[in-house]
């Protein structure tokens, strides 16, 4: 699965914070700065033309995080076995304990891990961290807000003492000139994956699964912009080669032809009729996970 690099692809993605929900990813640690808030988004520098700026960033953890779980849901749903991952004991990761060698730790690991990783076993999916786009920057931070917040007595329903705080957010802005450019890279796909991560994606991108802190209070429902723009690449002549290791994929005559010299591999940009017939073979294809 990792000797050689067959096929490769990646998404590019447009993300805003949903009209109706602000997005809060916390700063690490707290600052000392007393004009800081209480609670602060995590921000980056980054470097923008000759400028180096500190901005809000999405990092790439949190919504790998985000996307394993929506993925595992998934995948749940179809009725596929996944391992607890937050469970040593049960978890894929015991297969290295046991002293397996690779073949037989990929084929005792589910398919969430066969993915994502564990520490048994190397992920083939890697995200990007989010920033915002070149275009927006002098703007994002008419986009961070100041809420406060309090905890109420459960006696008498009045503000506790000393319970007030202050958090900043991060809202869409209202011309939509502000978003977080990302993308998503996935090595050595099968099919299954490449169309279950794609359906992954258009569950984060309806609002369904959430990121970064107080989604239970209505935070982290996030937009794709635009519809996402997928590029998928394989070494050797041309992509029906995939075809032999995967089921083949439904290629429309739309989908544009790329190359990637850098890594030596010839692909298609693919057009969002092929992005539905991944979506629609979806559920055929979980049944036959091997
Ligand atoms: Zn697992």
């Amino acid at each position: 699965m990792w000797s050689r690099l067959k096929n490769w692809a990646k998404i590019d993605l447009r993300l805003v914070p949903r009209v109706d929900s602000p997005l809060l990813i916390k700063e690490g640690a707290g600052s000392i700065d007393p004009s800081r808030p209480d609670i602060a988004v995590h921000r980056a520098l980054r470097r923008y033309g000759s400028d180096i700026l500190k901005v809000p960033v999405i990092p790439g953890s949190s919504l790998r995080g985000v996307f394993r779980q929506a993925y595992e849901q998934l995948l749940i749903s179809a009725e596929c076995k996944i391992c607890d991952i937050s469970q040593n004991e049960t978890s894929c990761m015991k297969g290295k304990e046991a002293g397996k060698d690779v073949e037989g730790i990929w084929s005792s690991s589910c398919e969430a891990c066969r993915l994502f990783g564990s520490t048994a076993l190397k992920g083939r999916i890697e995200f990007q961290d989010a920033y915002p786009c070149e275009t927006g920057v002098e703007e994002i931070e008419s986009c961070v807000i100041l809420r406060s917040g309090v905890a109420l007595s459960r006696k008498t329903q009045s503000p506790l003492n000393g319970a007030k705080f202050q958090q900043e957010m991060v809202v869409r802005h209202p011309k939509d000139k502000v978003w977080f450019d990302t993308s998503i890279t996935i090595l050595n796909f099968r099919l299954l994956e490449l169309s279950g991560l794609i359906r992954t994606l258009f569950d984060f991108g309806s609002g369904y699964a959430r990121l970064g802190h107080g989604t239970s209070r209505g935070n982290g429902a996030m937009a794709l912009i635009e519809f996402p723009s997928i590029t998928i690449a394989c070494r050797g002549k041309n992509l029906e080669d995939i075809s032999k290791e995967v089921p083949p994929i439904p290629w429309d005559e739309e989908d544009k032809p790329i190359s990637v010299p850098f890594l030596g591999m010839s692909g298609r940009k693919l057009s969002k009729k092929t992005h539905d017939l991944l979506l629609k073979n979806w559920r055929e294809m979980v049944g036959n996970v091997g």
